[in-house]
């Protein structure tokens, strides 16, 4: 498959201001917020969707969530955040490069995953 919108931010094709980046993962603004924080973080190994995942993904999977609580922090809304992964296009995911939102600043309701 053809290098996703995230691996060329990744190997430095495409520009983008890194908010976060560790030698596993990035974070980015999304170019498309829904919320006031809306943040994609994203494995540097391409990982098409989380089902993809293999138990030699468990230690980068586990890193994921230490990182979304650091840029959380470093962001300001670690009392306060959602993260979601959408698996599969009927799901709503769009770019095949597994990646977490992490989403904040606004007020969360029950039934409504952004807020
Ligand atoms: P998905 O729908 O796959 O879960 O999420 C993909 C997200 O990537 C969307 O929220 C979309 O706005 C965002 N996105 C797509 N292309 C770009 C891009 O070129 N740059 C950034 N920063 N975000 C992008």
């Amino acid at each position: 498959m053809a290098d996703s919108i995230f691996a060329k931010i990744i190997n430095g094709e495409i520009p983008a201001e890194k908010l976060y980046e560790d030698e596993h993962c990035i974070a980015i603004n999304d170019i498309n917020p829904q919320a006031p924080v809306h943040v994609l973080l994203i494995p540097k190994k391409v990982i098409e969707t989380l089902a993809d995942a293999e138990p030699d993904d468990q230690a980068l999977l586990g890193h994921l969530m230490l990182a979304a609580g650091n840029v959380a922090r470093q962001l300001g809304v670690a009392d306060a955040f959602r993260l979601i992964v959408n698996n599969g296009a009927g799901a709503g995911q769009t770019v095949f490069h597994l990646h977490l939102h992490i989403i904040a600043g606004s007020s969360f309701t029950e039934g409504n995953m952004v807020g």
